[in-house]
């Protein structure tokens, strides 16, 4: 079915993982009308199952952001496949562009497109991303428990030394591939050594693969490490490049990991009216912190609509005859909504859920 977007939101949402989805929940259960724009590449997706998420641990990736998109559409909330492009000031409001041409407005945006893992340029570690390469042992250490596990140093030795003890707590077997970097000395190396962590030196030029398993780590002087699994990390590039066009850049973080959009708690970023959360802000949140995040400013979305709805309804009341006195009556230049219309004040959607396929399909 073709997807249909309206001309105008109070809030577009760019991205459709667990922050995007969480933060249009909450806002089409406030009676936002709010539409989320997504490109359909969850960072897990090459993972069987989402682990360490209450009540939902292990279900398939995909299942839950099905689970989410229909929660959404629920309360009215349109959720679009589409790749944004560029974002730009229009007016009091934004202008956001998609990738096939269409174009709409929003009075807040909400970014939520997650981020890139950059891996190690070594053959035959890609194509084993996310089964036993892995990179957060929260995710999928238990998965790979007890198995021989080699971790590759990639970025900083010190990150890299204590991924290898995270994965000591879950398997007696772990190697610490140095990759040509410095092996560490002093207390690092006496701690490794007493946690029975081995340290191997040298460049890292392959990952070995027989059937459908690692073999191990192949070095440069043809040396093989056999290992069953793999940990690494990932540069993490924030995705956000659509941005620009705000004047908002990812900014180096301070862990030296990657790159994020820089915002407050509440997820507010430096350019008003454009909010951001999970990856794209916090390169560690997980499935159930990125969906909190998206949540929380979700909400102060609509906290902040409502301070603005409210200041148009008192010059309104103050003078029947305003410029947003005739807005208000009017309606909004830009569309409306079932549930709830971009810049008016007043909620105009069901007083109940709908159920999956009452609405227009987008
Ligand atoms: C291999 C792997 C396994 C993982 N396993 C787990 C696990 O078991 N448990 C856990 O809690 N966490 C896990 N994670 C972490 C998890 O992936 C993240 O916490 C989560 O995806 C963050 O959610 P998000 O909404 O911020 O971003 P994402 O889930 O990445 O969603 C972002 C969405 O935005 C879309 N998008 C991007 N750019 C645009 C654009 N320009 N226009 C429109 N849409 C766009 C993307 O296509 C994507 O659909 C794993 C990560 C990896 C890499």
């Amino acid at each position: 079915m073709e997807e249909q977007l309206q001309d105008g939101y109070d809030v577009v949402v760019v991205g459709g993982g667990a922050a995007g989805l969480n933060g249009a929940l909450m806002l089409a259960r406030s009676r936002r009308s709010v539409a989320v724009v997504d490109a359909g590449a969850p960072r897990n997706a090459p993972a069987a199952g989402v682990h360490g998420l209450l009540a939902r641990d292990g279900m398939a990736p995909g299942e839950l952001l099905e689970r989410g998109r229909a929660e959404v559409r629920r309360y009215g909330g349109h959720v679009a496949e589409g790749e944004v492009i560029g974002a730009w000031r229009d007016g009091d409001a934004f202008t956001v562009g998609l990738a096939d041409g269409r174009a709409v407005r929003a009075r807040r945006i909400l970014v939520a497109a997650g981020l890139v893992d950059e891996l190690p340029d070594i053959p035959g570690l890609a194509e084993r991303w996310g089964r036993d390469v892995v990179h957060c042992p929260y995710c999928h250490g238990w998965e790979v428990r007890d198995r021989a596990i080699g971790v590759l140093a990639t970025g900083p030795v010190p990150m890299a030394v204590h991924q290898a003890h995270l994965f000591r707590q879950l398997s007696a077997s772990v190697v610490l591939l140095t990759n040509g970097r410095p092996a560490p000395t002093g207390d690092q190396a006496e701690e490794l050594a007493a946690r029975g962590i081995r340290v191997v030196e040298g460049e890292v030029t392959a990952v070995e693969v027989a059937g459908d398993h690692i073999a191990g780590l192949r070095l440069a002087d043809g040396t093989l490490v056999a290992r069953e699994a793999v940990a690494v990390a990932p540069r993490m590039r924030a995705r956000a490049g659509f941005l620009a066009g705000l004047g908002l850049h990812p900014v180096e973080h301070a862990m030296g990991v990657g790159d994020h959009i820089p915002a407050d708690a509440e997820g507010r970023t430096e350019v008003e009216g454009v909010w951001v959360a999970g990856n794209t802000t916090d390169l560690a949140a997980q499935v159930g912190a990125a969906a909190a995040a998206g949540a929380a400013a979700g909400a102060r979305i609509n906290a902040d609509l409502i301070a603005e709805d409210t200041r148009a309804a008192l010059a309104a009341h103050r003078d029947p005859f305003s410029a947003e006195a005739q807005a208000l009556l009017s309606g909004p230049a830009s569309g409306g909504d079932r549930h709830g219309r971009a810049g008016s004040s007043e909620p105009s959607g069901p007083s109940a859920p709908e159920e999956p396929g009452d609405r227009e399909s987008v």
